[in-house]
């Protein structure tokens, strides 16, 4: 299985049965799983939606946004959760007028789910924890995970 490192962004093999254990970057050493969000930009966000196997959740949010600073520290919670089961992402949308123009945000907080590098479902609007991880899952089960 293919994991990006959140560190340096190496291309890891990872066999599939080992993704619920810690691992390290065969380049970097830093550990794999490390718990947060990986910001995005423009310039690494193709690659990282792209090259990883497992499901990416990525939140485009502005530092303006109210909603935004409030379900932060939900999907900083969701992360360390379920990291094993899928990427968590943030992208800063005052910093990515491509990225953020391709996708049609319109509303922020819009949290995207992309799966071997297409979009599976979004949501516009913050949810508390529990109704997130509701969204989370049935979105999931859209692509049989
Ligand atoms: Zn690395």
């Amino acid at each position: 299985m293919h994991y990006t490192c959140p560190s340096c962004g190496a291309i890891n093999r990872i066999p599939a049965e080992r993704t619920h254990q810690p691992g390290q970057c065969g380049r970097c050493k830093q550990a794999l799983f490390d718990g947060t969000p990986v910001d995005l930009g423009d310039a690494d966000f193709e690659r990282f939606i792209a090259k990883n196997d497992l499901p990416v959740l990525v939140d485009f949010w502005a530092s303006w946004c109210g909603p935004c600073q409030a379900m932060a520290p939900v999907f900083s919670s969701m992360c360390q959760q379920l990291q094993h089961q899928l990427r968590f992402a943030k992208v800063n949308t005052e910093h990515t007028p491509a990225t953020s123009q391709r996708f049609a945000i319109r509303s922020i907080p819009t949290l995207i789910l992309f799966h071997q590098g297409r979009e599976v479902d979004r949501l516009a609007g913050a949810l508390p924890a529990p109704q997130l991880q509701q969204w989370i899952q049935q979105a999931l089960n859209k692509i049989g995970q």
